[in-house]
């Protein structure tokens, strides 16, 4: 098989670099850079694969390093470009036959380790200590651009590599876009303000979401905070190896149908994390996924009510034979934030 995609590089042989690919049978491992990775790659790579400079383009001498016969070789469809596939039909000689793999190494990656979990937890440990400090300094009056700049400023300056994603961080009516882009507008008293923040560690993410109030809310805003909570702790109980991802992401959606705002909650449940801010398992209505144990994924029900507000909740959680250990410290009652 040839394994192209950078982070499924990454998994496999340990390089964090930008230019590699790995090639990998039942007899061989083989990674290949470009002459600016070669010391890298001899800190990083796993001592089981043969290195190899490539002296042009990575692909050039593939054919070489395959062996002799007829053969099939896996590619990762969907990370290859029909631009890439062309240059490497017309390498490879017609003893080679490519055939698309999809998903193989993406979910060797769904379960984790005892230290690939350590390395979530560390980075999430991470994350609620710059969300403690950001809290700690105020909302009120700082627009939600300064507020997410700050966050991630704090979370280089405690050691992360750089923030796993664009901080969200949406005041009163802005919270009710899930993927909203933090403005140049000052947050208010009186509103929730949705904060989804990770910080990547050691090339493992994480990912944590917390809705504040800042004063005194209105009775609606009360009300869905509080649906919003329960559901997510009805998410969190359901969550074990075993359990279908559809069936986890039920249990807090029919929370929130009895609470009236089924139409309110439009995305799914949660995804996985690891090396990638999003991958496998994905829980929703539609994904076919079953939790296994060492899948580390979030559990993040929200209400979004157009043009009034937004809640989510999200915490990171490692799935276990009989739960889930929680990942995320950050507490999630109601907090109020000048
Ligand atoms: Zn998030
Ligand atoms: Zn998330």
């Amino acid at each position: 098989m040839l394994v192209t995609n950078l982070v499924n590089v990454r998994y496999l042989t340990g390089f964090s670099g930008t230019n590699a690919l790995a090639v990998i049978g039942p007899h061989r491992r083989t990674f290949v850079t470009d002459f600016r990775y070669v010391e890298q790659s001899a800190e990083e790579v796993d001592p089981a694969f043969e290195r190899r400079r490539a002296v042009r383009d990575l692909l050039q001498d593939l054919e070489a390093l395959l062996p002799e016969g007829e053969l099939r070789l896996g590619f990762e469809d969907a990370h290859v470009s029909v631009h890439t596939h062309a240059g490497l039909r017309e390498r490879l000689s017609e003893r080679i036959t490519l055939v698309a793999v999809n998903g193989l190494v993406e979910g060797l990656r769904a379960v984790k380790d005892g230290e690939e979990i350590a390395r979530i937890r560390a980075a999430a440990e991470l994350a609620d200590e710059a969300f403690e400090r950001l809290l700690a300094d105020g909302l009120v009056g700082r627009t939600e651009r300064e507020l997410a700049l700050s966050l991630e400023v704090t979370m280089r300056e405690l050691g992360a590599q750089r923030p796993s994603f664009d901080t969200i961080v949406a005041a009163g009516p802005h919270g009710a876009l899930p993927h909203a882009h933090p403005r140049e507008e000052a947050v208010q008293p009186g509103q929730l303000v949705v904060i989804d923040w990770g910080a990547e560690l050691d090339g493992y993410c994480s990912d944590c979401t917390r809705t504040v109030a800042t004063g005194e809310l209105d009775e609606q805003a009360r009300e869905v905070y509080a649906l919003v909570l329960a559901a997510q702790l009805a998410g969190l109980e359901g969550v074990r190896a075993g359990m279908a991802a559809r069936e986890v992401d039920n249990v807090p959606r029919s929370v929130i149908e009895r609470g009236g705002h089924a139409e309110h909650f439009g995305h799914g449940l949660g995804h996985g994390v690891g090396l990638e801010v999003h991958e496998a398992p994905r829980l929703a209505q539609r994904s076919d996924d079953r939790l296994q144990a060492g899948n580390v994924v979030t559990v993040e029900p929200g209400v979004y009510l157009p043009g009034a507000l937004g809640v989510r909740i999200e915490d990171l959680v490692a799935v276990t034979e009989h739960g889930c250990e929680i990942l995320t410290s950050v507490p999630k009652e109601l907090r109020t934030v000048d």
